[in-house]
């Protein structure tokens, strides 16, 4: 009896042990479960009981205790999940084990995954069940977040540049499909800078969300608005005929334009914009190319001024390419030496006699091809490459003149160098320009530099100051293609200046247009009363040479009396004078 009876104690002591410790485990267990915030259900398949613990208050609105069933929570999701959910929560009869499903609560703005285990016996069947709801809100809304950063410009809120072209991709595909047109609009808001810089980056910020908002209007199930960045946006219309043509939404961004936009600091500023269009497929049919070519085209546009439009058209596409490939080519065919100078001569038009020439450049590319400075002189000018190229000709025609004056002796003829603005503006200019005329031992009053009124659009005082630096050693100016600029008569007057060179274009017409021929005769009475040398250049023909003789101009250059020529050339052109 003793025995038995301490064992009994021994095992209700045991079972004691257990329980308490049991009932601390499940204390453990709740307080975990109540402040993870979720919700559980556990469902037994045998008993057919669900057992809920966690905050069901939060989800579904009634606490654990109270769950019925499944239809419960059904009453209370979004109705576009339900079918899912449902599918989620009767997960066995699919035979699945595990499914994550992410939902959203009806009436409110709260996202919820719901985790779904079911447990199978050896023959398969469903034995238990889990049911997980956590609440998922937080990262939803970091992800959309996410996601909408991905997709759309955040300034805006239109579509960004990626998504524009995937977009853009979908409508070339479709339209491939029901043989349509797509149109791309390249917009690029005009001096966009001088907003920027004038009124501040975050006045620039307004206006392009303010002109964005503007844009977005456009945009339905066949126009797809996007900003690429900065002031720039891009339309895709998908078969633009009718209301959604390329000309009814730019007369219609126009003519919203018209009026001021209006700034949250009280301030009004007036954009234009210029556009390029391209259109598939008759441009390309790739959504990138498509782009890039209303990009090219809107260049163009801009090109012409303020407020412009340029439809796709081949040759435009075809000199910016070959401009890319002159850039491409220019550095090393600087390095390889690949420039030559060319000299063109001058003629006195009284004594008939040489009065100077002119150095102009020439390339000649790797097949042998003469490249002309009208096409690579721009160019260089915007990358920068002149200030090398310019040294080049400044140093190789005063070399090749000094070997002239060396063989033929000093013969009073005029060696006109061109040069560019923006060499002309470098620090060193003056100095370089010095050093190299001692350097060849070159008579600086033979020594005429060309120079264009564009010169002195930023800075004349500057200028003018480093001209009079050179001319007092002797070098003599020239205002090269006068009468293309802005050509003020009256500001002539206070250039220090030498010569005026006539532009071809009144040579042109001089002959057949009257209005011309009174304003070249005009032009060549105030050159000769300021006492400047006048050349005309461009002459082509005789009656030209006579016309412009008889008016007074005292020399000329054309191919009337000679085209630029080698060096060899020159030199002939030497032992005859
Ligand atoms: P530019 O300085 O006005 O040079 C005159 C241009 O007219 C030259 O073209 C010359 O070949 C061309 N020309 C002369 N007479 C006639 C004529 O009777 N008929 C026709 N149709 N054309 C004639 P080029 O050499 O092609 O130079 C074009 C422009 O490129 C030059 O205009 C100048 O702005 C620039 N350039 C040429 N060489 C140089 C250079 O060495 N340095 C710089 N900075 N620019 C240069
Ligand atoms: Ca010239
Ligand atoms: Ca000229």
């Amino acid at each position: 009896m003793q025995n038995s009876s301490s064992d009994n104690n021994y095992q209700i002591g045991l079972l004691n042990a257990m329980n308490s410790r049991l009932m601390k485990d499940d204390g453990i267990f709740r307080l975990l479960i109540e402040k993870s915030g979720d919700a559980f259900a556990y469902y037994d398949f045998a008993s057919r009981k669900t057992d809920c613990l966690g905050n069901w208050e939060h989800f579904f609105g009634f606490a654990s205790d109270q769950y019925v069933s499944i239809s419960q929570i059904m009453d209370m999701v979004e109705e576009r999940y339900c079918a899912e959910l449902y599918e989620c929560l009767m997960l066995e009869r699919r035979g699945k084990e595990k499914e994550v499903l992410e939902f959203k609560l009806a009436g409110k703005d709260v996202w919820v995954e719901l985790e779904t285990c079911v447990i199978y016996d050896n023959d398969k069947n469903p034995t238990q069940k889990t049911y997980c709801f956590r609440d998922i809100t937080k990262y939803r809304m970091m992800h959309d977040e996410l996601s909408f950063m991905a997709y759309y410009d955040t300034l805006t809120g239109l579509l960004n540049r990626n998504f524009f072209v995937r977009s853009l991709e979908e409508m070339i595909d479709k339209a491939e499909k029901e043989k349509c047109v797509v149109s791309v609009l390249f917009i690029d808001i005009d001096d966009f800078r001088r907003i920027n810089d004038g009124m501040g980056m975050l006045i620039g910020d307004e206006v392009v969300r303010k002109f964005g908002t503007m844009l977005r209007e456009y945009s339905s199930d066949n126009v797809i608005v996007s900003h690429f960045n900065g002031d720039i946006f891009c339309i895709g219309i998908y078969d633009p005929c009718g209301v959604r043509s390329v000309n009814n939404i730019l007369d219609s961004i126009k003519q919203r334009l018209g009026e001021p936009i209006e700034l949250s600091n009280g301030a009004e500023v007036n954009i234009t914009v210029c556009v390029g269009v391209s259109e598939y497929p008759e441009a390309s049919v790739e959504a990138v190319e498509l782009i890039n070519l209303a990009e090219i085209v809107m260049f163009k546009a801009k090109h012409r001024g303020k407020n412009q439009i340029q439809y796709f058209d081949q040759p435009i596409i075809q000199e910016f390419i070959d401009k890319v490939e002159i850039e491409q080519k220019m550095e090393k065919a600087i390095k390889n030496g690949r420039f030559f100078m060319c000299y063109q001569p001058q003629y006195d038009t009284v004594t008939q006699k040489l009065r100077g020439i002119e150095a102009l450049v020439r390339w000649k590319d790797e097949d042998g091809n003469i490249i002309s400075p009208g096409k690579f002189i721009p160019i260089a000018e915007k990358n920068g490459a002149i200030l090398q190229l310019g040294e080049f000709i400044i140093e190789k025609s005063l070399s090749d003149y000094s070997k002239w004056i060396e063989k033929y002796g000093q013969k009073d003829i005029i060696l006109s160098i061109n040069i560019s603005a923006i060499q002309f503006k470098t620090k060193n200019f003056v100095n370089y320009i010095i050093s190299m005329i001692k350097k060849y031992e070159v008579p600086p009053t033979n020594v005429e530099l060309e120079i264009t009124e564009s010169v002195f659009i930023d800075d004349m005082e500057d200028i003018v100051s480093k001209m009079n630096v050179l001319r007092d050693i002797g070098i003599r100016f020239s205002m090269d293609d006068f009468g293309t600029g802005f050509s003020s008569l009256s500001y002539l007057r206070r250039l220090p200046i030498d010569t005026l060179k006539i532009d071809k274009s009144f040579v042109d017409t001089v002959v057949t247009d009257g209005p011309t021929r009174t304003i070249a005769e005009a032009i060549i009475e105030l050159s000769k009363k300021l006492g400047f040398d006048t050349i005309a250049e461009g002459v082509e023909q005789e009656v030209q040479y006579s016309l412009l003789k008889n008016i007074g101009c005292e020399n000329i250059q054309g191919y009337f009396f000679g085209k630029p020529m080698f060096v060899e050339d020159i030199d002939k052109l030497y032992k005859e004078n």
